[in-house]
Order: structure tokens, then sequence, then C-alpha cells
């Protein structure tokens, strides 16, 4: 069989994660114990939202009656993609590959990647403006991916790229970890849980090489 080598660009989710700014600590703890008159170990996962740490948007996060992630077939969530380096303190149209993105992702690796997971919140996080959200969209691209907790500027009350990108039918995958990839073509696996009526979900994002 032949070796794919896998990336994973998730944030591990620990108490000591950075979380968006005002967002609880996820926790994890026992909810019983081996050796506690118990049959086995089970735990307890709390403070965390459909947003948590490395996670899907789906359009229904800000689009008013928008698809549900339930609602979205598999296909999207496992397709080709692009690591795209980018230099600035925002991501924009020029940064965007050029041709037709149907059914690809396109995942923007900034100085962002650089931050440790357990870093404080960066409110100076590199963003994605809406000249490149307009452009992923006229693409027609399948998703658009950010390694921090936002695709937006932090501050801004408008969610221009969160309303562009969701409003054109682009997912948002957001909290990516992408220090350790080489830019260029991959494989993604972004699979959301499969929450009724879900605007987002904590997804394991794993990228393939060879594909
Ligand atoms: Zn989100």
């Amino acid at each position: 069989m032949k070796h794919e080598a896998l990336h994973d660009i998730s944030r591990l989710i620990a108490e000591t994660s950075t979380v968006y700014q005002g967002d609880e600590q996820p926790t994890v703890s026992a909810l019983c114990s081996i050796g506690n008159d118990a049959p086995c170990n089970m735990q307890n996962l709390e403070h965390w939202t459909t947003h948590l740490l490395t996670h899907i948007d789906a359009p229904l996060h800000f689009v008013r009656g928008g698809a549900s992630l339930d609602q979205i077939e598999l296909q999207r969530f496992v397709c080709p993609a692009t690591v795209v380096d980018v230099t600035g303190d925002s991501v924009e149209a020029g940064d965007v590959p050029p041709g037709p993105l149907r059914g690809r992702a396109v995942l923007f690796r900034t100085r962002n990647s650089s931050l440790a997971v357990d870093a404080t919140f960066d409110e100076r996080h590199v963003y994605v403006g809406v000249s490149a959200a307009k452009a992923l969209v006229a693409a027609g691209a399948n998703l658009a991916g950010i390694d921090y907790l936002s695709v937006d500027r932090f501050g801004d009350e408008e969610y221009p790229a969160h309303r562009t990108l969701l409003g054109g039918d682009v997912l948002v995958l957001e909290g990516l970890m992408l220090g350790g990839v080489v830019p260029g073509d991959y494989q993604l696996l972004a699979l959301p849980l499969r929450i009724a009526g879900g605007d987002g979900s904590p997804v394991r994002a794993v990228l393939i090489e060879g594909s």
C-alpha cells in the first residue's frame, strides 16, 4: 500500500489551548474512573460551543435560514485543497490562487501559524480581507481555511469575511495549525459532527499528501 503522509492541522482540545477572546476554556474531566467503583473511565467535555478550536462554520452561522452542517453533502468536507503562504497582515484577492476553484479548499498559512497553541489571544491576528472573500466566492471555492480562530479581523462587528464567504456558499474552516505544512496541493479531510441543525462543529482536520 502506498504510504501517504498525513498532516494533523487541528488544535489540541485542552484547558490550556487559546480560545477566541471571551469564550470559556474547554475542560476535560473524569465522570468516573476505573478502580473507583466504576467499570470504565468516562470523561466530561464541558464549556465548549459548536465553534470550539479547529472547527467548520456552516452558512447557518451567519445566514438566516442558511444550511446547517447536517444538510451539507459529505463530499464538501473531503476535497482537494491548496495551502497558500500569505505574508501580509490580511489575506487579500492577490493571495487567492488563480483559476476556477470549484470543489477545492484554499487554506491560508500566515504568521498566525507561528503562534503557540496556548499563546495569549492575538487581537492583531491575520484575517481574511473582503477582497479575498469575494475572489473565493467568484471562483466557486468549496471552503476557505485560516490559521486563527476567526476569518474576520478582531473587533470588526460587521463580520464581512464570514458574511461574504458563508453568504456565497463557501464553507469556513477556522483554527487551523499550518506551521508544519509546506504550501502546495493536498487532499483535505475535515468532517464535522452530525449535529442536528448545527451552525458549526469542531473537526479533526487532516491534510493528505500525494493527492
Ligand atoms: Zn466559527
